[in-house]
């Protein structure tokens, strides 16, 4: 079963989650505070698929849907 990555919109924190793809837009309780005003992060095991040597000719993050990426830090 797929990791999911999610971020709490109230603590900050983020936490992950094992469930499965049909699981994965349903709304996530934060495993630090319990408020259910989390955000799905793209996953890790998208990330380690890209290629760094073509992601670093272009200094955006392609992958990163604004605000909530831990990597390029927009
Ligand atoms: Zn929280």
């Amino acid at each position: 079963m797929p990791i999911f990555e999610y971020r709490c919109e109230d603590c900050g924190k983020s936490f992950e989650l094992m469930r499965s793809f049909k699981e994965a837009d349903h709304t996530a309780l934060c495993s630090f505070c319990k408020s259910d005003k989390t955000r799905r992060m793209l996953s890790r095991f998208f990330s380690h698929n890209q290629n760094p040597s073509s992601a670093s000719s272009s200094n955006s993050c392609s992958g990163c849907m604004g605000g909530s990426c831990s990597t390029c830090r927009h």
